[in-house]
């Protein structure tokens, strides 16, 4: 790749194939944890190059070597799988999709945005995320004669390597930090914020890391609860599960939160079991949709994973369909139709029951597969469908969300 200076701080980076949209989604989406000095990496029309963008006193040398080797790996990711669609609903509302849906939740007081990936909400938007949770919840129970649990927000280091988490999604992770247990740097820290303006931080070197995290997938935590158990046939889990994953500057809104909550559903047991299990989600998803009338899709998807992340591994997401995701369109900040990602189904194989030792009858590790619906982004779809107006919802979901 050569690259040439257009301006101080923008560099053009060709790259060794034409890539597609897909791709190049990836490539500006990721683009945040390739440097603190990249502001950020923005593909061309013709997908023929990159442009990085720095911030001001960036080392180029030094920021334009380390996009190279970002994008080297970008281009060859494999994509443009044949997308398979399994549900597809269209809505009755014909009244047109709402712009600006978070800014119009914060004016009307029922949503608080923090700014940094996290909401806090009352009211309508409060009441519908309650009733996507609640009808998630009877639905599962009647499929799945679903057992309710409770799982805590923080996950240890060891369990998310055994998930694989570190593997797939390093830069997703969040470390709980705690000041050291040392008098003097503690008594320093109490100090230095007695009479502060604002908060000042324990020095890098006061904080440790000792390995909890924030619990970056809702299922995840009850695994470790399964450990030596043994299925003839299977059993099912559900409940809310509070989720965070850390997004960098891609923030924005309900669309990318950093703290959000899902509506999690795990099924565990034979391959049949399993099997039977995740074929009666599809018609859940289609009664979730038709209740808040929504257009809506399920479709074979493969997860984000980090860059580096094997195209191998990708492939063979794709190509054995283990994950579907739900889609649900919304609109962008400029207005254009684009599809949330709203939640997913997927199948695990027996890698959880290898790796955290529960089992079938017969001795194998167990099989289980996962529904996870992300309960602010139904909030967002629903609000971007229908609007503000209450005589555009559906009759039940305004009875309940307006009175
Ligand atoms: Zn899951």
């Amino acid at each position: 790749m050569n690259k040439h200076v257009t301006n101080f701080n923008e560099i053009i980076l060709p790259l060794s194939r034409e890539i597609d949209r897909e791709i190049a989604g990836d490539i500006e989406k990721e683009s945040v944890f390739v440097s603190p000095q990249i502001d950020r990496i923005i593909v061309s029309e013709d997908l023929k190059s990159a442009k990085l963008i720095a911030r001001d006193g960036a080392n180029m040398e030094e920021v334009a070597d380390k996009a190279k080797r970002f994008l080297d790996v970008m281009v060859k990711q494999v994509s443009g799988f044949e997308i398979k669609v399994f549900v597809d609903i269209k809505r009755k509302d014909t009244g047109p999709y709402q712009i600006g849906v978070n800014d119009g939740l914060v004016e009307r007081g029922w949503m608080h945005d923090y700014g940094k990936g996290q909401v806090a909400y009352s009211g309508p938007v409060l009441k519908l995320a309650q009733l996507i949770n609640e009808k998630a919840g009877e639905l599962y129970k009647k499929a799945y004669n679903a057992t309710d649990g409770h799982f805590p927000a923080m996950i240890d280091a060891d369990t998310l390597h055994k998930c694989g988490y570190f593997d797939s999604h390093p830069n997703a992770v969040t470390f709980v930090g705690n000041v050291v247990e040392d008098f003097d740097a503690i008594e320093e820290f109490r100090r230095a914020n007695s009479c502060s303006e604002g908060a000042l931080l324990p020095q890098p070197e006061h904080i440790h890391i000792d390995g909890m995290c924030l619990n970056p997938a809702a299922c995840f935590p009850c695994y470790p609860t399964l450990k030596g158990k043994t299925y003839l046939t299977g059993e099912c889990f559900t409940w809310m599960g509070r989720v965070f994953r850390y997004e960098s500057r891609n923030i924005n809104g309900l669309d990318r939160l950093y703290e959000f909550n899902v509506r999690e559903l795990v099924f565990v047991g034979t391959e049949e079991y399993v099997r039977e299990c995740r074929a009666k989600a599809l018609p859940i998803v289609e009664e979730m949709a038709t209740f808040f009338d929504i257009d809506c899709q399920v479709q074979t998807a493969t997860d984000p994973f980090f860059a580096t992340v094997s195209a191998a591994k990708k492939f063979w997401q794709a190509a054995q369909e283990v994950k579907n995701e739900i889609k649900i369109p919304a609109l962008g900040n400029d207005g254009s139709t684009k599809m949330l990602a709203c939640g997913s189904i997927n199948l695990h194989g027996n890698f959880f029951g290898k790796r955290f030792e529960f089992y079938c009858a017969n001795g194998e590790p167990a099989q289980t597969g996962c529904v996870g619906l992300g309960i602010e982004r139904w909030v967002l779809a629903a609000f971007t469908q229908h609007g503000f107006e209450p005589h555009r919802w559906p009759e039940a979901v305004r009875n309940r969300i307006f009175s």
